[in-house]
């Protein structure tokens, strides 16, 4: 794929109740090419007057009485297969779209944007044709109990930009697989694959009201979110805006899930094969995936004292060998950052770095290009985890070494950070690595590789989130328990 296969489709409408209807507003957002700095077609902003519509369509969506949420489930589970294919018929636009607007290299959308959302739309389809009984108890008290779950009702899903179509999936599919309607906000940075997401739906017959797409900022994102018809929120994206997300909802005692930000440990055991050859594909995706805008990443590389100058070589020699480059190229490994004010970020850490000690080993600089947010991969060695690079989560392509004496202190040193999102251990002993990584305080973690699977919970502890998103358990997510003693 080159730059020139960017979809150049406009929008001047938004997708609300199963219509594109003439937005509220006057305003646009204009996304920009993160490796070009060029603009890119501009789309309707959309207001508080579009939320309103967007959740009162919801609603009636969700109220008809023979609506979405009272069909079979293999009747909706045939929706959202083919939502799925009609998302898989435009995976190449959707690829270049996400890619131009953020930076990510089309290596790396293929995999994760253009084709992890309709897995997920697929396994979800999957749960709802898996036979299941009802759940009935015998009462302590006699008689029997019956367990239900009933779709939790109207969803509000505010997304991010460094993976907006996969992260809008999330909650997509298990809410519609549910039986809920959702109004999903992106963010300005990444609206026009959102609008893409919206026809692909409505290819697939989705009935009208169950999706709705308001791209907005962050002001109509808390009205959306504290909007008294919605019933529960699912967010993800900085630990900032999830705590002001968090609050809103406890106010209202509104169901909320939170997926926010991370700062993980790669714990490199003393019996690591270091062989680039071997696990490089593994490491790229686990410390560096998405130029280092990935809320999972182990950015903090703990490494054995006895070995600590090999994986710094290692890891030195790792990030100088990936391809640095215009996203929109094939062979590109690490792309811009996704807009000015993110590299502004990314540099004043690798700034605070330096002033702090740290000893740079490979980038800390810009590569040599006129156009682009870009930042060249970095490795810091030298610098302990209390240093600011080892506690904040920087969220670009910058790793920091940091020295261990053994396991336990390699455990403390994971476990001693505000958040508890992702993690890799690296071993040549699968079993030890699995022992390790129960010690570690974080919602998910890898033992020599690292993907989030759609089969198993994903989400973290502490200061990374609430609740959980992906598996049987993102599903329940959407759902709210009665209980009927008959
Ligand atoms: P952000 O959290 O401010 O924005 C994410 C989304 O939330 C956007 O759609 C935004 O419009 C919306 N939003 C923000 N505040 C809101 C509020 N109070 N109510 C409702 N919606 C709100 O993230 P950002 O400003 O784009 O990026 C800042 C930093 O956040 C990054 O540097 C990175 O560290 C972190 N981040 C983390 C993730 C992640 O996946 N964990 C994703 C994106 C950004």
């Amino acid at each position: 794929m080159s730059a020139s296969t960017i979809d150049t489709t406009t929008y001047d409408r938004l997708y609300i109740g199963g219509d594109w209807v003439a937005p509220a507003g006057r305003g646009s957002i204009t996304p920009i090419n993160a490796s070009t700095e060029e603009p890119l077609p501009a789309v309707p902003e959309g207001v508080e007057a579009d939320v309103d519509a967007a959740v009162g369509a919801a609603r009636r969506a969700f109220d008809a009485p023979s609506g979405w949420r009272t069909w079979e489930p293999a009747r909706r589970a045939e929706v959202l297969e083919r939502f799925a294919a009609e998302l898989e018929a435009r995976a190449d636009r959707m690829i270049g779209l996400v890619s131009a607007q953020n930076g990510m290299p089309v290596s790396v959308a293929a995999q994760l944007e253009g084709s992890y959302p309709a897995t997920l739309l697929r396994y979800y389809a999957g749960l709802l044709r898996a036979p299941s009984a009802p759940d009935l108890r015998d009462g302590l008290f006699g008689g029997v109990v019956e367990v239900r779950r009933e779709p939790i009702g109207i969803v509000a899903a505010i997304v991010p930009w460094n993976f907006p179509q996969t992260l809008a999936m999330f909650k997509i599919a298990p809410a519609l697989a549910a039986g809920c309607s959702i109004v999903v906000k992106p963010s300005p940075e990444t609206v026009l694959d959102a609008f893409l997401l919206a026809e692909a739906a409505d290819a697939a017959g989705l009935p009208a009201g169950l999706l709705n797409v308001v791209p907005a900022g962050r002001e109509v994102g808390a009205y959306l979110v504290a909007h008294p018809g919605v019933d529960k929120v699912a967010f993800t994206g900085s630990t900032e805006a999830g705590r002001a997300i968090g609050e809103t909802c406890g106010r209202l005692l509104r169901p909320v899930t939170l997926e926010l930000g991370g700062k993980s440990a790669a714990i490199v055991l003393d019996d690591a094969d270091l062989d680039l050859g071997a696990i490089g594909e593994g490491l790229f995706v686990a410390t560096l995936l998405n130029n280092g805008q990935t809320c999972f990443l182990g950015t903090r590389v703990l490494a054995p004292r006895s070995r600590y100058q090999e994986v710094v070589d290692a890891f030195t020699a790792f990030a100088g060998s990936l391809t640095v480059g215009d996203a929109a190229d094939p062979a590109t490994q690490v792309g811009p950052l996704a807009t000015a004010r993110q590299r502004e970020r990314v540099e004043g850490f690798i700034a605070q770095g330096r002033a702090d000690g740290g000893r740079i080993t490979v980038g800390g600089g810009r590569p040599d290009r006129d156009r682009g947010w870009f930042v060249q991969p970095t490795v810091f060695a030298d610098v302990d985890n209390e240093a600011a690079i080892s506690r904040a989560e920087i969220f670009g392509p910058v790793l920091s070494v940091i020295g261990y004496d053994d396991v336990d202190d390699a455990v403390a040193i994971a476990n001693a950070s505000d958040y508890g999102l992702g993690g890799t251990v690296w071993t040549s002993d699968p079993d030890r690595g699995a022992a390790v990584a129960r010690r570690v305080r974080t919602g998910t973690i890898g033992v020599n590789r690292y993907i989030p699977d759609p089969v198993a919970p994903f989400g973290g502890v502490k200061a990374s989130g609430l609740g959980r998103e992906l598996g049987p358990e993102g599903l329940a997510a959407y759902t709210e328990l009665q209980t009927i003693y008959r």
